[in-house]
């Protein structure tokens, strides 16, 4: 179970909400029984329930535990917002396969509307899908999913990664593997890395967007012959890498 770090002591860790329902209704959890914590950030431990409250559950760390799950490249997944609930599909698989973070952004072709104001409880569900899917993995951390940005916003952040593969479905030259193959023979066994993958809406990108993700600092790759839908190619993308990296 992933649990605020606040909520994370020295000795003991309090779990409430969904979880403490989950235990006590669904698991039928009972004092003893053994369960496995993590603040999704930096600690995890094997714990025992040692007191199932009203809404909330105690339990008692045996021992901590490594870290051993996440993989050294932290790739994170940028998606242009595409339809209807396919952004669930992507953060779910993609967390799965061991993307470290999403950001959701608008491009020119972008289709759906996202209003802030109105739409937060769409990001909260999102979160929601990343840390079911998380623990459905046995991840330590907990994939960070962002509001969703500009285009011009994501561009921005760009610089912060080594290396940075806007996966252009036009893209006729570079293949992301090939891409990828020296960049992680270069990382050799022990390094981290982060990575970033752009992936289009529905409509794809523009030549312009192409041109300005490759002036900001991207690097234009296909992912195949075959044109993959907008929710397959990041979980593809986030796969070849994981693959190239040995993870
Ligand atoms: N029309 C389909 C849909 O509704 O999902 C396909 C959309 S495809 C144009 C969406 C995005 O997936 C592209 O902008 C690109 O980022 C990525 N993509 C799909 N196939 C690709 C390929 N063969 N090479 C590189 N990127 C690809």
């Amino acid at each position: 179970y992933f649990v605020s770090p606040e909520n994370f002591g020295e000795g003991s860790v309090s779990i409430g909400g969904e979880d403490a329902r989950h235990i006590a209704r669904v698991m039928r959890g009972k004092a003893g029984d053994k369960l496995i914590v993590s603040d999704g950030v930096s600690r995890e431990a094997l714990a025992e329930i040692a007191l199932i409250g009203e809404g909330i559950v105690t339990v008692s760390i045996i021992e901590n535990m490594p870290m051993t799950q996440e993989p050294r490249v932290k790739i994170t997944v940028a998606q242009s917002l595409p339809k209807g609930d396919k952004m669930e599909i992507v953060i779910q698989k993609c967390t799965e396969i061991g993307a470290a973070a999403f950001l959701p952004f608008l491009s020119e072709r972008t289709i759906v509307q996202y209003d802030e104001r109105k739409e937060s409880k769409r990001l909260e569900r999102w979160r929601k899908i990343a840390k079911e899917a998380a623990e459905q993995a046995h991840r330590n951390i907990v994939p960070e999913v962002a509001a969703p940005l500009t285009w011009k916003q994501l561009l921005k952040t760009v610089n912060r990664y080594d290396a940075v593969y806007f996966c252009y479905e036009k893209e006729e030259g570079l293949q992301l593997r090939s891409a990828v193959a020296p960049w992680a023979a270069q990382l050799g066994a022990t390094a981290e890395a982060s990575a970033l993958v752009i992936v289009g809406p529905e409509g794809g990108f523009s030549e312009n967007e192409c041109r300005e993700a490759e002036e900001a600092g991207a690097v234009s790759v296909g992912l195949g012959k075959r044109i993959l839908r907008c929710e397959t190619a990041g979980m593809v993308a986030a796969a070849c890498i994981l693959y190239e990296t040995g993870e």
